[in-house]
């Protein structure tokens, strides 16, 4: 049995019941019996009635043996000369009790509409608990085919001045909210308004954010629509659902149509990822139909977002479509600055915090990282009972957030503590005395997520190119935790491995990417990488095995450079390294300033790399 019919059959009993029930307290319980007058008149006469309630023309009688009786008198008559009229005797209407009833109008109309209203009220009580559950998804099928369209409310409006940094996407947007808020000066001068705008981006830049801010700013609805909500559920529903929504926007307009992860239906049709699916080009048709679809006066913008443009079918970008691209960055220094201030408002700050340290320290934090970053933090000081926020949670929130929380709990034995103070040792030491190496930020030994230890150096500003140099100090680096194990311990152990890892694929990079090798300026296998990801998808190897042999004699070759530096630094500074590694196990972290600090008295020169 369906739903619908269950719910049906559920709504019929309880009316039945209710029906019951009201007919119960509203309608008569015994039916009294109806006298005519010249009857009341001869019980009167025969001391029969106890009791006459004149009740507007109704006369409600009890009789002497106490049962009930109704009569009726003529319309606007007095009931005495009635009486008189028909011949009472005086005697025996003075042994009646005669009441009047007052009965105000209202009371009049209830005690009239009352049992209707009622029934009304409770009818229309049982629509509105069908609909709710059928809205509600428990009844799927009533909600066939329709879009899950959400309209922002006003609430919750977003302005410009909410969002941080984005410099060139919000200039390029401030031309859609002018038009959305004067529209006639650009039609005048036949200008075609932008139909389609695309935010590009990595997760967490702030797309959504800006989409609702053009919104906000231009005072007009927000619908929003997630791509892969079109393509969720039954077949067919794609195409119908798009429809759906773009009426629903034009019905609003002026307005702001949202299509949030248009990759999910925007891939290139037939391009084999995820198989043919009819569905999927089914739903991107749609899209393509509405937006040629509009006038040219349609006061409908759509903004779609993504973080893999790549994707997209080129039928998406041409002109009349999405025609014009944003393109949304990771946040630089200043831009983290601001977006940590903006979420900073609303908590209380320490006097002390410097939220431009705590940008410098966030390189490659998107947006929602640094909002997740000041939430963790305000967590944190919630927790040790502090009324305001201090540089320390904001510092240790951000180390959460890149390598997860801290695991002082992990029980280690005192010569694990000794390896990987070594170790993590190894690596800020060589960190230090290698030129071109970023500097040390802090050095720990408290284990953290899955990293038994963790030297953090990063770059005093945002770097967009790198060189050779830095990348062979980066190496060497790597190799720092590997070499102060050897050379301690004449042995290695597995805390090693991540870091070899990593060093081996970067090393192929140089020898394949970025033509740093012996090989020279050449780029080795055409690889498609996961824009704004950095994730390596395929890797199609377009070189001879001669060549291949070649490059892993180069990248072996990077990897033992980087470990002879490593062990050249290390052996020269043997009692720096036995100073950091103790400092280590005793406060298990170092800090940028007590690390160079404690350094100072070595008068560390660095070498190239
Ligand atoms: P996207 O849609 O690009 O994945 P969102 O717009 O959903 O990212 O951003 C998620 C959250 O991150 C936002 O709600 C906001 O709190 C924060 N955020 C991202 N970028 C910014 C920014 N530039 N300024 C302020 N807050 C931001
Ligand atoms: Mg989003
Ligand atoms: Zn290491």
């Amino acid at each position: 049995m369906s739903n619908l019919t269950k719910n049906i059959i559920w709504a019929i009993i309880t009316l039945i019941v209710i029906s019951l029930v009201l007919s119960y307290f509203v309608g008569p319980q015994t039916q009294p019996k109806t006298l005519s007058l010249s009857q009341l008149v001869s019980d009167v006469n025969a001391n029969q009635i106890k009791q006459i309630k004149v009740n507007g023309d109704e006369l409600d009688i009890t009789m002497t043996d106490g049962s009930a009786a109704v009569a009726q008198k003529e319309d606007g008559t007095n009931i005495t000369d009635t009486f008189k009229n028909l011949g009472v005797n005086d005697q025996a209407l003075q042994g009646v009790d005669l009441q009047v009833v007052n009965q105000s109008g209202w009371q009049y109309w209830m005690s009239l509409l009352g049992p209707d209203i009622l029934t009304l009220i409770a009818i229309m009580f049982i629509f509105w608990l069908m609909f709710r559950q059928a809205k509600s998804g428990v009844n799927q099928a009533f909600n066939f085919g329709r879009s899950n369209l959400k309209l922002s409310t006003f609430k919750d409006r977003v302005m410009f001045k909410d969002v941080a940094g984005l410099k060139e996407a919000k200039e390029e947007l401030i031309e859609v909210v002018d038009f959305l808020k004067n529209p006639k000066k650009f039609l005048d001068l036949g200008a075609r308004i932008p139909r389609g705008i695309l935010l590009m981006g990595p997760p967490g830049t702030g797309k959504t954010l800006v989409a609702r801010a053009v919104a906000g700013e231009s005072n007009v609805p927000f619908f929003y629509i997630s791509a892969s909500e079109f393509v969720e559920m039954f077949v067919g529903v794609g195409a119908s659902r798009t429809r759906d929504a773009f009426m629903q926007a034009k019905h609003a307009s002026p307005a702001i149509l949202f299509i949030d992860e248009i990759d999910a239906v925007g891939r290139q049709r037939g391009a084999g990822m995820g198989g043919g699916n009819d569905e999927r080009e089914q739903t991107l048709n749609q899209i393509l139909v509405e937006m040629d679809g509009f006038d040219r006066d349609t006061r409908v913008i759509v903004l779609a977002a993504t973080n893999r443009p790549d994707v997209l079918d080129p039928a998406l970008l041409r002109p009349g479509r999405f025609d014009r691209r944003v393109i949304l960055d990771l946040p630089d220094m200043n831009d983290r600055e601001a977006i940590l201030k903006i979420h900073a408002e609303g908590k209380t700050l320490d006097k002390d915090v410097d939220l431009r340290r705590v940008a410098m320290r966030t390189p490659g934090f998107s947006g929602a990282d640094l909002a997740n970053l000041m939430n963790e933090a305000a967590i944190a000081s919630a927790r040790h009972s502090k009324t305001s926020i201090g540089q320390a949670e904001l510092l240790e929130a951000a180390e959460k957030v890149i390598m997860g929380p801290e695991r002082k709990s992990r029980v280690i034995s005192p010569r694990e503590k000794e390896i990987t103070a070594f170790h993590e040792g190894g690596h800020a030491l060589v960190a230090a005395a290698v030129k071109d190496a970023d500097p040390v930020q802090k050095v720990s030994i408290i284990s953290r997520g899955f990293a038994g230890g963790y030297t953090m150096k990063l770059p005093n500003e945002d770097q967009h190119l790198k060189t050779r140099a830095q990348f062979l100090a980066d190496l060497a680096m790597m190799m720092g935790g590997y070499a102060s194990e050897k050379l301690t311990f004449g042995d290695v152990s597995t805390g090693a491995s991540s870091d070899l890892k990593e060093a081996s694929k970067l090393a192929r990079r140089l020898v394949t990417k970025y033509g740093m090798s012996d090989l020279g300026p050449q780029v080795f296998g055409d690889s498609q990488e996961l824009m704004f990801l950095g994730h390596e998808l395929s890797n199609e190897r377009n070189y001879s095995d001669k060549v291949a042999a070649d490059i892993d004699e180069q990248v072996h070759k990077f990897l033992m450079h980087a470990y002879e530096i490593a062990e050249r630094v290390l052996k020269t500074h043997k009692t720096a390294l036995k100073k950091i590694a103790d400092t280590l196990i005793e406060k298990e972290v170092l800090e940028q300033d007590d690390f160079y600090a404690l350094l100072k008295p070595f008068k560390i020169k660095a070498i190239a790399a």
